[in-house]
C-alpha cells in the first residue's frame, strides 16, 4: 500500500501551520476588542440541519457536502459551514436567555467536495463570526468594520467591500414571483441545473455560476421594501461613519438560502480570480425557522487559506527553537539534557538532536535547526562547568560561560540582536 492523501486535502507543513496560527492569533486580538466570544461547535452533525438552513437547492448541499449513514442509522453531515451548527448551538443551548450580548467567533475546518484548484481545498480552513439577536444597521455596520481591521491587521492589502440588500421574506416574496415569471420565459437559455430548480427555488439561479452572471445584467431587480430600504440606507451611513471603503453591488446575491437584508463580500486585488477573501450576510429568518426564538443575526467567514496564501511571501514566521543543545562526548550529555531545561524554564526555545549521536552529526542537525546559537558541552566544559556559545546565524566568534549563566547571557544576546 502507498500512503496519499485524499484528492483536494493537504498537509499544512510547519510553516505553513504558523502562518494560519499567526493569522487567528490576529483574529483573535481583533474579536476580543469588538466584545466576540469563542464558541466550539461540533464538526459532524445531523445531514438534515444543512439541508433546511444551508438549503436543499445549494450547491453546497446537492454536490459538495460530505454526507453519509453513521452506524447508528443516522443520516449525518461533516460540516460545509458554520452557520447552521452555530445557530443550532444557539437554540439548543439556550443562549437568547443568557443575558449577554451573542456575539460568537470560531475556527476550524469545513469541507465540501468541491472540485480542487489553486488555494481552494475540499477540507479548508475558516474564521467565522455571527452576532445573533441584534436588527439594528449597526450591527451590519459593526461586523463589516471588524472584518476589514481584521485583514488590515493581519495585511492583506487592496481590499474592496462589496454590499447589497436582499431584503427581507415579504420582499423577496414579490420578487419570487417576478423573478420566476422571468426565468419560466427565459428558461431555454438556463443550464440543466437550473432548469430543474428554478421552480423550488427561482432565486438559486441569480447565483449559479453558469446563469448568474448574464441574469444579473438582464433579470427583474429586487425592489426593497420600506423597512429594507431604511435598512440598507442606514447600514451605508455607518459604514461611512465607520471609515469602511465600500461599493454597492446590485448583482451580489450570496450562494446560500438563509440570507436577508445586508449580505456583503470582501475582494483584493492581489488574487487572480475574482474570488472572496470574506463574505457574509444577515439571516435574521434563520434561528425561527429552525425552531427557535426569532432572533435576527448577522455573520461572516473568511477563508484563511486564501489568506494565508496572500500573506505567504510578506510574513515569513520563523518557527525555529533560539537555541540548539550539542553534547560533543558522551560524560556530557546528562549535563546538555539539563541545560536544555534550564534554557526553556527561562522562556528561551532550546532543542538537540538525539545526544547520543556523533559530534559531527549533531552540529549538522543544529546548522539546520535555524537557530541562534548551538550551545555546545564536551568534556572540558563538564569540567569547567562551561558551556561553548557558537553564534549560528551571524558571524562571531564562539565564545565560553559559566552553565548556570547561560540562560541570561542568551536571553540578552538575542534581544540585544533582536534575533
Ligand atoms: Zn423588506
Ligand atoms: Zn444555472
Amino acid at each position: 500500500m502507498s500512503v496519499h492523501s485524499l484528492r483536494g486535502f493537504r498537509d499544512l507543513l510547519p510553516a505553513d501551520a504558523a502562518l494560519f496560527a499567526g493569522i487567528e492569533a490576529a483574529a483573535r486580538e481583533v474579536f476580543a476588542l469588538y466584545g466576540y466570544q469563542e464558541l466550539r461547535i461540533p464538526t459532524i452533525e445531523l445531514k438534515e440541519l444543512f439541508v433546511k438552513s444551508t438549503g436543499d437547492t445549494t450547491d453546497i448541499v446537492e454536490k459538495e457536502m460530505y454526507a453519509f449513514t453513521d452506524g447508528g442509522g443516522r443520516e449525518v453531515a461533516v460540516r460545509p459551514e458554520g452557520t447552521p451548527g452555530m445557530v443550532r448551538a444557539y437554540i439548543e443551548q439556550n443562549l437568547s436567555q443568557t443575558g449577554r450580548n451573542a456575539k460568537y467567533f470560531y475556527m476550524g475546518s469545513m469541507f465540501r467536495a468541491e472540485r480542487p484548484q489553486a488555494g481552494r481545498y475540499r477540507e479548508f480552513e475558516q474564521i467565522d463570526v455571527e452576532h445573533i439577536g441584534n436588527a439594528a444597521p449597526f450591527a451590519d455596520a459593526e461586523t463589516i468594520a471588524m472584518l476589514v481591521k481584521l485583514l488590515e491587521k493581519v495585511g492583506v492589502e487592496g481590499c474592496s467591500v462589496e454590499i447589497n440588500s436582499l431584503g427581507c421574506a415579504e420582499c423577496r416574496k414579490v420578487y419570487r414571483e417576478t423573478l420566476l415569471a422571468y426565468l419560466r420565459l427565459n428558461a431555454a437559455t438556463l443550464c440543466e441545473p437550473c432548469k430543474g430548480r428554478i421552480e423550488r427555488n427561482p432565486l438559486r439561479a441569480l447565483d449559479c455560476k453558469t446563469d448568474g452572471p448574464a441574469l444579473a445584467e438582464k433579470a427583474p431587480k429586487l425592489a426593497l421594501c420600506p423597512a429594507c430600504a431604511e435598512h440598507f440606507a442606514r447600514t451605508q451611513q455607518l459604514l461611512t461613519m465607520a471609515g469602511v471603503n465600500y461599493k454597492v453591488n446590485p448583482s451580489l446575491v450570496r450562494g446560500l438560502d438563509y440570507y436577508t437584508r445586508t449580505v456583503f463580500e470582501v475582494k483584493t486585488t492581489a488574487l487572480g480570480s475574482q474570488d472572496a477573501v470574506a463574505a457574509g450576510g444577515r439571516y435574521d429568518d434563520l434561528v425561527k425557522s429552525m425552531g427557535g426564538p426569532a432572533a435576527p443575526a448577522i455573520g461572516w467567514g473568511m477563508g484563511v487559506d486564501r489568506v494565508a496564501m496572500l500573506l505567504k511571501d510578506k510574513l515569513a514566521i520563523d518557527g525555529s527553537p533560539k537555541t540548539f543543545i550539542v553534547s560533543a562526548s558522551a560524560d556530557a550529555q546528562d549535563q546538555a539534557f539539563r541545560l536544555l531545561a534550564a534554557l526553556r524554564a527561562a522562556g528561551i526555545s532550546a532543542d538537540s538532536s538525539n545526544l547520543t549521536l556523533s559530534l559531527k552529526s549533531q552540529m549538522r542537525s543544529a546548522d539546520k535547526s535555524g537557530a541562534a546559537f548551538a550551545l555546545i558541552i564536551g568534556e572540558d566544559e563538564v569540567k569547567a562547568g562551561t558551556v561553548t556559545v557558537k553564534p549560528l546565524k551571524e558571524k562571531g566568534e564562539q565564545f565560553t560561560v559559566p552553565v548556570s549563566d547561560a540562560p541570561a547571557k542568551i536571553k540578552e544576546l538575542l534581544e540585544r540582536k533582536n534575533l
